[in-house]
Order: C-alpha cells, then sequence, then structure tokens
C-alpha cells in the first residue's frame, strides 16, 4: 500500500518551468520576480502591499516589530497554533498570553476574549497586540475582534498561515479588521514556495518599516536618507534601524507566482475532498468540523475530534491504528502554553480548558489537492475500522 501523507505539495511542470527560468534569468534573488510575485499576491488577496519573506515565523516576527511590540508588552494569541504564533512577541522581548478557543469553530474564542480584557483593564494589563489564528483557515469571527481593538486599544495580527483564499463575506482574509496579516508557503499549506511566507497590510506607514525591517533597516530612498548631501554617489545606503536578511528569492517567488496561479484549481480540489469527507464520516462517532457560513475556509487541514467516551477508541490507539495502515494522520496542534518552554515562563494544564479538551480527541486526516477518492476511501475506511471494529 502506497503512504498517504496528511499534506504535501502539488508541483506541476508549469512551476517546475517557472523556477527553472528564473535560474536561468540574471538575478537569483533581488531580481524582479519578487516584485512580480507581491504583486500578484496582493492583488488577489485585495491589499495594498505585500512583503514577500523567508518564511511565515520571519513574516509574524516583522509584524510585531512593525507594531511596536517591544519588553514590558503583552501579545495574546490562541493556544491551538503552531509555537511561532506565540514566539514572534518573545522574539520581541514581549510577554506572551492566550486566550482559550472556542469548541465549535476551535478559533480563539471571542467571548473569552471579550471576558479577558474586561479583566485585564480593570487590572492594568492589556494587550498591545491579539494575535488570532484562521485555524484550518476557517476565517475567525474578525469584525467582532476588531471592534473589541478598537475598545481596549490593541493592534491586531491575523496569523493567515493556513488561510490562503479564504474569505470573509465576500473579502479575502487579511484585507480588513487587522492591521497586518501574515501567510505561509511552507509545502505543505495552500501554496508553497519551499520556505516562505508573506506579511501584507493596507496601511503605507505599516508598510514602510516592514520594507526596512525586511532587508537590514537599509534604506536608499533619497527622500529619508539623513545625508544625502555631498561627496556620495549611486553606492550610497543609510542604516535607520536594527533591521533583518528576511528576503525571499526569485527563485522561490517564482515558485510562488506560479502557484498562485493554480490556487483556484488547488482550492476546488481541497473544497471537493472537504466535503466528500463530510458526507463520507458522518455515520462515525466523531466530531466533524463546522463549515463555514458568510466565509471560504482554505481547508489547510481537515481535523475530526475523537470523542473520549468509555468504551470509544481513545485518539492515540487510533492513531497508531491509521499509522500503521500507512496513513499519515497528525495532531494540530499541543497546546502552545504546554510546551516546556512556556511552562517555564508560568503556564500549566487547566488554564485553556477548551484547548486542552480539543487537543485530547483531534486528529488531521489526510487533505491536499492530489488526493484521490481512492486514496480518500481508504482513510475513511480505516478511520472506521479503527473506531468501532
Ligand atoms: C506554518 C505555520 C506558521 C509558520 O510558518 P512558516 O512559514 O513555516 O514559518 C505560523 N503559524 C501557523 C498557524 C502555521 O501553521
Amino acid at each position: 500500500m502506497d503512504y498517504i501523507p496528511y499534506a504535501t505539495q502539488s508541483i506541476e511542470d508549469e512551476d517546475v518551468a517557472a523556477v527553472i527560468s528564473a535560474l536561468r534569468s540574471d538575478w537569483l534573488t533581488q531580481g524582479p520576480a519578487v516584485p512580480a510575485f507581491e504583486e500578484s499576491f496582493a492583488r488577489v488577496h485585495d491589499v495594498r502591499h505585500a512583503f514577500a519573506v523567508t518564511n511565515a515565523t520571519a513574516g509574524l516576527h516583522l509584524a510585531c516589530l512593525a507594531l511596536g511590540v517591544e519588553p514590558g508588552q503583552t501579545v495574546w494569541t490562541s493556544p491551538i497554533s503552531f509555537v511561532a504564533s506565540a514566539n514572534c512577541a518573545r522574539y520581541c522581548g514581549a510577554n506572551v498570553d492566550f486566550v482559550d478557543i472556542d469548541p465549535i469553530t476551535r478559533n480563539m474564542s471571542v467571548e473569552a476574549l471579550e471576558v479577558k480584557l474586561e479583566r485585564a483593564e480593570i487590572e492594568g494589563r492589556l494587550p498591545s497586540v491579539v494575535i488570532p489564528v484562521h485555524l484550518t483557515g476557517l476565517p475567525c469571527d474578525m469584525p467582532r475582534i476588531f471592534e473589541l481593538s478598537r475598545r481596549y486599544g490593541f493592534k491586531i495580527i491575523e496569523d493567515a498561515a493556513h488561510a490562503v483564499g479564504s474569505q470573509l463575506y465576500g473579502k479575502p482574509v487579511g484585507s480588513q479588521y487587522s492591521d497586518v496579516a501574515v501567510f505561509s508557503f511552507h509545502p505543505v499549506k495552500i501554496i508553497t514556495t519551499g520556505e516562505g511566507g508573506i506579511v501584507v497590510t493596507q496601511d503605507d506607514q505599516i508598510a514602510e518599516r516592514l520594507r526596512l525591517l525586511r532587508s537590514h533597516g537599509v534604506t536608499r530612498d533619497i527622500a529619508t536618507l539623513a545625508n544625502s548631501g555631498a561627496g556620495h554617489g549611486d553606492w550610497y545606503y543609510e542604516q535607520h534601524v536594527l533591521g533583518f536578511n528576511y528576503r525571499m528569492t526569485d527563485l522561490q517567488a517564482a515558485l510562488g507566482a506560479s502557484q498562485l496561479g493554480r490556487l483556484e484549481e488547488l482550492h476546488s480540489k481541497r473544497e471537493d475532498l472537504a466535503s466528500r469527507y463530510q458526507r463520507l464520516l458522518t455515520h462515525l462517532p466523531v466530531k466533524l468540523p463546522i463549515v463555514a457560513d458568510k466565509a471560504v475556509c482554505s481547508w489547510h487541514l481537515y481535523v475530526v475530534e475523537l470523542s473520549n467516551a468509555p468504551k470509544v477508541r481513545d485518539r492515540a490507539f487510533v492513531f497508531a491504528h491509521m499509522r500503521r495502515a500507512r496513513i499519515g494522520v497528525n495532531v494540530h496542534y499541543i497546546p502552545i502554553h504546554l510546551q516546556p518552554y512556556y511552562r517555564a515562563l508560568g503556564f500549566h494544564a487547566g488554564m485553556f480548558p477548551n484547548a486542552e479538551a480539543y487537543y485530547e480527541g483531534a486528529l488531521s486526516l489526510p487533505l491536499f489537492p492530489r488526493l484521490t477518492h481512492d486514496q480518500q476511501d481508504r482513510v475513511v475506511s480505516e478511520l472506521e475500522r479503527a473506531l468501532v471494529k
């Protein structure tokens, strides 16, 4: 039996050709492919500015820096995410705290956020930034989070790593209701550039900071130079802030542009497979993901939850059974606050009960554009065997 991974990239001849032509061009990095990719991405996602970066983790770091996150401040995110959603604030020396999830959507609970904000205001420890995560590509309730940001004065970074192609009320995720949004192009995600990510914003000033910070804090823009006068020529540049080298290469951007051109095809395959899972799994004792209304989910992941009721086989059993059957199930995610690094900062079990209960049962089934219906049927019948036979 062939091994079915939980996720994998979709690379076609046209993607290969795009990379080869970049490889044969005059530039491997900082050529025309990066701005071309940024422009297409910005157009597709309806944003004014897009900055391609080495990976989404670097993008989250830049986003925090561009919003002024620094020691003494606090950043809140969801405990059910990849560790990068929280680490980005730690890179800036800020404190991290978490807001429990909603058991239905599995995204940050807006009710829990509201209660936590009320208390934080009284105690004088409001967050400076909140980072909602669109888990599996299902959009968070951004209008309500945005409204709270106005009332309590925090900024918003959307961790949209899963959400290339996701929409809310007919508009792409990341184009409204936040200051910055960050997407990932890791091979398991919706489109890929190998490693890679992109940071988007509608705000011109944030965009300028992102541009500087992505490239060493260095500028050649005449209008902003401190010493543009005598004796300097075309070689001249200035460093204005402490930035990083988080730039994407032209090779990657060429791949990204080609992949972006296939977004609709890739998305419709995921949507077909996800709705097929919804139909095929209804009779099994598992909790299925919700299908968004007024939103488009990218379906980066398909996560079912196994109940931990007595007599029902538990997650560890089912996971081992599936892996033995050469089906690459996975678990997204271990609650971040339970990681040893975060425990050492004072977090412990029991703090975010919905996140912890979700984690006990969560199982990601294979979902990627090249998954065939036959392979999917095999996943479903093995899951059935593991659960009830
Ligand atoms: C993948 C992922 C990241 C990090 O993306 P990279 O491009 O691998 O750095 C951040 N947040 C979430 C939710 C992710 O799934």
